[in-house]
């Protein structure tokens, strides 16, 4: 099969991703093999090839935001008939065993996978993943527009849960790009009033067009005091401008799975109760829930559609804050 592989990781602009051609996966007992139709480009793909994130598997078939249709199953998985549409997203097995997986935490599981870090993923024609962590994708959704919410969408549905931000409150986002921008029509779908702070003029009037009621530079203040705000950028700077900007008691959320350090900041942006808290990666649950939520209200999702054999092109995009919305990669019609 093809897929864009990463065999040494290094900085985007040198084109690390070679499109070549592989073995094709060979799906597990409890696994489903699935056709990849689509995968979205997501920021954490790019700190796995830029070797952000420590190299865990080399080399590794990166993308964790799969929409395809299932070609084949494993003995004894059953959950899926072949030819249904189903999405395979980050977590992509846990141990189920562990002290967190067992209060129901397995987002911060003992011993995880993740697909396209620790096991292949999606920049490929075909990728297997286990048939328990797949999910299924609602039908009004064309598949090019389903990608991006398994990620960006999923991650930035618990960054908004987390936040504890209630109708009528309102929500800063920093960095608006593939996540902020369906968490947008989540928190304006709750009646959360939202302010968008972002280097990327084109991402400010995505923004506005969103219904942000505000949208500026990312260190710039917003025109109100926040009662919660979601750091959706990797840059440890926004963090005391950031707590700046809450009110007494307002909570920070950190989207990212890395962030560049965090400046130290007088305690005084800190106290009066403000919460720092990071989000790390998603229950089933959180997916599952998002998704059922999308299709509700529904989130119309900006993609910006690339050959598979030009991943490296998307991912200079993306670092390049040169995609309003989100970047997918077609693989297969
Ligand atoms: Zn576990
Ligand atoms: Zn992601």
């Amino acid at each position: 099969m093809k897929a864009s592989v990463l065999r040494k990781p290094s900085g985007i602009e040198t084109n690390p991703l070679q499109f070549s051609e592989v073995e094709r996966p060979i799906p597990g007992t409890d696994q489903v093999l699935v056709r990849v139709e689509v995968c979205g480009v997501c920021r954490t793909d790019l700190h796995v090839i830029e070797g952000e994130l420590p190299p865990w598997k080399s080399p590794v078939i990166p993308g964790h935001q799969v929409v395809g249709t299932v070609e084949e199953a494993g003995e004894s998985a059953k959950r899926f008939a072949p030819g249904t549409r189903v999405g395979i997203a980050w977590l992509n097995r846990t141990d189920g065993t562990c002290d967190f997986c067992r209060r129901g935490e397995e987002n911060l599981c003992d011993h995880p996978e993740f697909t396209g870090y620790t096991v292949d993923g999606g920049y490929a024609e075909y990728v297997a993943a286990p048939e328990q962590f797949v999910y299924a994708i609602p039908a009004g959704f064309p598949s090019e527009h389903a990608a991006p919410l398994l990620c960006a969408g999923i991650i930035g549905y618990r960054c908004l849960r987390l936040s504890g931000i209630q109708a009528g409150e309102n929500l800063g986002f920093y960095g608006f790009g593939a996540a902020a921008h369906v968490a947008i029509q989540v928190a304006r779908h709750w009646g959360v009033k939202v302010f968008a702070s972002t280097r990327d003029e084109r991402h400010q009037t995505l923004a506005r067009e969103l219904g942000a009621v505000w949208a500026g530079g990312t260190l710039e203040a917003p025109p109100v005091a926040l009662d919660a705000a979601i750091v959706f950028a990797p840059a440890g700077e926004i963090v005391p401008a950031a707590l700046g900007a809450l009110r007494k008691g307002g909570r920070l959320i950190l989207g990212g799975i890395h962030m560049s350090e965090i400046p130290a900041f007088s305690y005084d942006l800190l106290y009066h109760e403000k919460l720092i808290r990071s989000v790390a990666n998603n229950t089933r649950q959180d997916g599952v829930e998002f998704l059922k939520l999308a299709a509700e209200i529904p989130i119309r999702t900006h993609v910006k559609v690339y050959p598979l054999s030009e991943a490296n092109l998307a991912l200079n995009a993306l670092k390049n804050d040169a995609i309003p919305g989100a970047a997918v990669l077609r693989i297969c019609s």
